[in-house]
């Protein structure tokens, strides 16, 4: 029982095609996001603690216009330094939000 309840607190790293699983309140697995410069690890942080939930899942984060900023700016620095095509989600997102913010 206490595997499961650990399982659901888990997700896989968001940087495009890592698998390391990592707790959900981290972005990314460890490995990747000691690599993330501090102040962008502090832009997701202050994202993530602004939002009224104090544990928000995938969905709500994804809502979220800070936090889709700063999550899109870690998967591109990431993206960038190993080479690899960045995760579109985050910075798909975050052009919903700023194209939702200019028509609002
Ligand atoms: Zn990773």
């Amino acid at each position: 029982m206490s595997n499961w309840s650990k399982i659901e607190r888990m997700h896989t790293c968001s940087v495009n095609g890592c698998t390391w699983a990592s707790e959900r309140r981290l972005f990314t697995c460890m490995p990747h996001w000691l690599k993330v410069p501090q102040d962008l690890q502090s832009k997701v942080w202050d994202a993530y603690r602004a939002l009224p939930q104090k544990r928000p899942d995938r969905q709500t984060l994804l809502n979220d216009p800070a936090y889709c900023q700063a999550a899109a700016a870690v998967i591109e620095h990431l993206a960038a330094a190993e080479g690899r095509a960045p995760l579109s989600e985050w910075r798909t997102a975050a052009a919903g939000h700023e194209h939702g913010a200019a028509t609002a």
